[in-house]
């Protein structure tokens, strides 16, 4: 199987990047459990048959949608070790609980946060979102939250028009609600405008709210905007707001030499929440969190239990456990794949692999302006390039439906994976490239297969209307 699996990463490129799951392949896939076991070697040759040619499509050069890691065989060599020691991260006295300690010793300095900050890995951004909101929430919304729910005032979280829909639902799940979440707009080049920011906080507090937090984001889903993180910590420092940062995929542009000045003021964050699945491309899903304040990442997840005792000596030592800095008990051992993807390649390389995929951004970019009928809709600082095909003389809908159609076609005829994005009102093909195994090459295809496929449903919009 391990040969296989090897072979199936090594020709990636000769398969579709995407085929449509085949209607009796769902329908086996609804048969009921097995009573008796079956024979392993029947149980691969199923999952050869029902699985392995209808993935996401990740693993292929010319994946380029949504923000996805890619995934190593080395990934696959650390998941095999973490199962088969099968150990459990919730706490107590044994080696893998230190190498999570590594690991976000590193990611602490990797970032400027001090030794003594708060950490835990979790299974993503959203998940890190929440678990630093609920720390910031504990610590400024009312006396005792964890035992008397929210009290005191109608809090407010800012966060940009552009921020992610994970930290609304935090909001939703910590009883703040939706509405606690103040819109922020943003500048021509998606970032948070950070005047308007204070001015929101200004009539906020003048209204009687409680404004306590604000969400600076590094690396926008839609255009990979990166706020001025900087400005918003100064706004946070100067209004006494919790500062938390999502950088889901943004922040691992640290790594690299030519874009961490654009993730300057970063360090400055109360909180950070960021993945390891996206651009560092360790195996889903492990993403992580970080408090500067670590005694308040303790305090907001801690929870005493007789059952639960540590004790000085033994397997029952190790405190403090990782249980005490989120809302898991039992963990997996999602470190050691990270662990050992920096371990395998090493900081600098998958920095260096960062600033390769930002500058095949602006080659696509070039080639987009370079071609007259396709346009640039948002400028491209990080590694998204959102596009459109045109036409003279077709209004916004059809426009948009063209470009629907142009994604329909990649993706059904496995060429290309881009996603789509909104701007203004405007539907735009919205190329991510968090993608390793992606070449110029594939751009250029990329290119062509838009083009084509924009000259064809322009053909047949303009015969239907
Ligand atoms: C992906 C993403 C998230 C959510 O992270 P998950 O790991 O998918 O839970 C949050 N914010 C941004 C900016 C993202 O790109």
């Amino acid at each position: 199987m391990l040969d296989e699996l090897l072979e199936l990463l090594r020709t990636v490129d000769e398969r579709p990047v995407w085929t449509p799951v085949p209607q009796d392949v769902k329908e086996r896939l609804r048969a009921p459990a097995p009573r008796q076991p079956q024979p392993v070697e029947d149980v691969w040759r199923a999952i050869q048959q029902l699985i392995v040619p209808y993935p996401t499509g990740n693993i292929h050069p010319r994946f380029l949608g949504w923000v996805h890691g890619t995934g190593t065989a080395g990934g696959v060599l650390a998941e095999m070790v973490a199962a088969t020691l099968n150990c459990n991260l919730g706490g107590r006295e044994h080696a893998p609980v230190y190498v999570e300690r590594q690991l976000l010793g590193w990611c602490k300095e990797i970032f400027g946060f001090p030794p003594e900050a708060g950490g835990v890995l979790v299974t993503g951004t959203s998940m890190a979102n929440l678990v630093a909101l609920s720390v910031a929430r504990n610590n400024r919304c009312g006396e005792d939250v964890r035992a008397n729910g929210v009290t005191g005032g109608r809090y407010v979280v800012y966060a940009s028009r552009e921020g992610h829909v994970s930290v609304r639902k935090a909001l939703e799940l910590l009883g703040l609600g939706a509405r606690a979440l103040h819109v922020v707009p943003v500048g021509p080049d998606f970032r948070m405008s950070v005047q308007a920011l204070q001015r929101a906080i200004a009539a906020d507090r003048a209204r009687g709210l409680v404004p306590f937090c604000v969400v600076g984001s590094a690396g926008t889903v839609n255009t990979g905007a990166v706020d001025d993180l900087g400005a918003v910590a100064d706004v946070c420092a100067a209004e006494g707001l919790w500062y938390h940062v999502d950088g889901a995929f943004g922040a691992m542009a640290m790594l690299s030499e030519e874009h961490r000045q654009l993730l300057r003021g970063i360090e400055r964050a109360d909180s950070l929440a960021f993945d390891f699945h996206k651009w560092l491309h360790a195996p889903y899903a492990v993403g992580c969190v970080l408090v500067r304040d670590g005694a308040l990442h303790h305090r907001a997840f801690t929870a005493e239990q007789s059952y639960l005792e540590r004790h000085d000596r033994g397997l029952a030592g190790g405190a403090p456990w990782f249980c005490e800095f989120g809302p898991d008990l039992s963990r997996g051992f999602a470190a050691l794949k990270v662990w050992f993807t920096i371990q395998e390649h090493g900081l600098d390389k998958l920095g260096a692999n960062i600033t390769r995929n930002c500058a095949q951004a602006r080659y696509l970019a070039q080639r987009v302006e370079h071609a007259g009928d396709l346009e640039l809709k948002a400028p491209v600082s990080l590694n998204i390039v959102c596009f459109r095909y045109t036409q003279p003389g077709l209004g916004r809908g059809e426009l948009n439906r063209i470009n629907q159609e142009i994604v329909y076609f990649l993706h059904e005829h496995g060429i290309a994976a881009p996603s789509t994005a909104r701007l203004g009102g405007d539907l735009t093909i919205r190329v991510n490239i968090t993608n390793h195994r992606t070449r110029y090459a594939d751009l250029d295809l990329l290119v062509q297969a838009v083009r084509e496929a924009g000259a064809r449903a322009t053909l047949v919009s303009v015969n239907e209307s």
